[in-house]
């Protein structure tokens, strides 16, 4: 893991680099911030293994990331509903340096866009997990798999279709 390093600057002053610091190789895997009241309940049904969309209860539209209205009719009333967690890729990208430290013994790390089966163009983010770069195709089925980053962060991330 990487250490906090330190420079002489030609004056001979030690110049202390913030590089990588300890705090930064103990934080979670992506460090998700679940602790916005909007997405709370996305985050709650995340750590019970379960993916839950907010949907419109005027007209039934379904949004990610979360919204105060819905755009499609402006109603007010959102609540969240269980989904499958079954989708399909839209589009990825792979990532070969780590986007923050923890990610560093995962490389490649795959940030692909999902659409979630129960709407069209319901798309959401995350990483792709047990899969290969080179696996990968538009349209390919995926499910959601649960990640327990710590007691109370889970990630919802996405690996072929079972
Ligand atoms: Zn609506």
């Amino acid at each position: 893991m990487g250490k906090a390093w330190r420079l002489r600057g030609r004056n001979g002053r030690r110049i202390s680099g913030a590089h990588e610091t300890d705090a930064a190789n103990r934080l979670p895997a992506t460090a998700a911030s679940p602790s916005d009241p909007l997405s709370e309940p996305f985050w709650a049904a995340a750590r019970r293994h379960e993916l839950h969309m907010q949907k419109c209860d005027a007209c039934g539209r379904m949004a990610y990331p979360p919204e105060v209205a819905c755009r499609n009719c402006g109603g007010a009333g959102l609540g969240f509903t269980p989904l499958s967690g079954r989708a399909t890729l839209h589009s990825w990208t792979v990532l070969h340096d780590p986007p923050s430290p923890g990610f560093r013994d995962r490389l490649p790390v795959i940030l692909a866009v999902v659409e979630l089966e129960e709407q069209a163009r319901l798309l959401m983010s995350g990483n792709l997990v047990d899969i290969a770069a080179d696996a990968l195709r538009i349209g390919l089925p995926l499910e959601a798999r649960f990640e327990d980053v710590t007691e109370d962060c889970t990630l919802v991330q996405f690996g072929p279709a079972r």
